[in-house]
């Protein structure tokens, strides 16, 4: 285990050093509560206290549009050339629950066929954790699915300790950016002793916020399928798909074509989708297999809480709780879990 130490007063130098490298985005104060990731090029900006952010930081992993291929059908035979777009960045301040989002979205690009765009991109972001030393909000549910502490993901991850930062080094990427700052030094015992301690206050704060053990989530998943909390979520629901574009784990996209005024040349971009919008299931013939917004209720869940624990054995809901904040109708993913697991029991 590498730990080293970054000084409170050098945070600063250290965005300062690393925004000579590279573009660097950090969570920014944006006023009543809200934050957003943005490019950054010194401390200044940076809120070290915040909740999670408007959108995560899959924006930068898998951009709201993102060109995909240039074509020209001018020619007998059509030509086309896939255009893959990244740049490199640093993304600070990611917290465990968005971190256990870019894990989810990994499995699912490093799926065959891999999608190269998305893991391109990715091998591109440098990534810094930023431990949350309490609790957000009450939308929050990162320990029911055990996102609140570290659990990989991340180039360099820093705790705060009081004056310093504990750091854990986890690649060769992060070692060698750290050194070449000259601002970390290698921690003491007392600082892995201030870090064992944070834990523990933790472990003291962070209470799993549903009345069940997350094992019996599976459980409560099998006999979910024909459940009246649906009809009633889905009688709210008004079908906006915020719930799904906020989602650090939601990762569904649409294809189409752009073409220009010449009518022989264009270009192909994919863009986020949303299973909570009435035209997502819809299939050639009009057949919709999801018509009913209860469906697309049941579906949103069944695919955070059953169908990646199948596949991937793990939720694909990270507890970050922005579905439950963006909601206008005031649908809580905490109070559909407790309502589940209240008529399984
Ligand atoms: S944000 Fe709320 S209203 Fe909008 S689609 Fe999601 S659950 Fe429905
Ligand atoms: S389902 Fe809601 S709480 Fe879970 S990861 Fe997605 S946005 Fe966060």
């Amino acid at each position: 285990m590498n730990y080293q130490v970054l000084q409170k007063k050098d945070l600063d130098e250290f965005i300062r050093k690393l925004s000579g490298k590279m573009t660097v985005v950090a969570p920014v104060n944006k006023g009543y509560n809200n934050f957003a990731f943005e490019e950054v090029s010194s401390a200044e900006r940076i809120a070290l206290q915040y909740i999670p952010t408007i959108l995560p930081p899959k924006k930068y992993f898998m951009p709201q549009k993102e060109k995909m291929l240039d074509f020209d059908i001018s020619g007998k035979i059509p030509e086309d050339k896939a255009v893959i777009e990244y740049e490199d960045i640093a993304i600070f301040g990611i917290h465990t629950c968005d971190l256990a989002g870019i894990q989810c979205l990994n499995m699912a690009f490093s799926e065959r066929p891999r999608d190269y765009n998305y893991l391109i991109r990715k091998d591109h972001i440098f990534s810094i954790g930023l431990e949350c030393n309490d609790y957000c909000d009450e939308s929050a549910s990162c320990t029911l699915v055990n996102a609140h502490l570290p659990n990989g993901g991340y180039d360099l991850f820093l705790s705060d300790v009081g004056d310093r930062f504990v750091c854990h080094i986890n690649t060769h990427r992060g070692a060698e950016i750290a050194g070449e700052t000259g601002l970390f030094q290698k921690a003491a015992a007392a600082d892995l002793t201030a870090l064992d301690n944070l834990r523990e206050r933790k472990r003291q704060i962070f209470k799993n916020e549903i009345n069940i053990a997350p094992r019996f989530l599976p459980e409560i998943f099998e006999k979910a399928m024909e459940s009246p909390v649906w009809e009633e979520v889905g009688s709210r629901c008004v079908s906006c798909g915020n719930c799904t574009n906020v989602c650090p784990t939601c990762y569904c996209f649409d294809m189409f074509d752009s073409i220009n005024l010449d009518m022989k040349t264009g270009a192909r971009f994919r863009v986020w989708d949303s299973c909570q919008l009435e035209p997502f299931a819809r299939v050639a013939g009009g057949e919709n297999f999801r018509e009913e917004r209860s469906e697309r209720q049941r579906h949103r869940f069944f695919r955070k809480f059953k169908y990646p624990v199948e596949k991937y054995y793990r939720f694909f809901c990270t507890g970050c709780g922005r579905c439950t904040r963006t909601c206008m109708a005031r649908i809580s993913l905490k109070e559909t879990l407790n309502a589940l697991a209240k008529e399984s029991l």
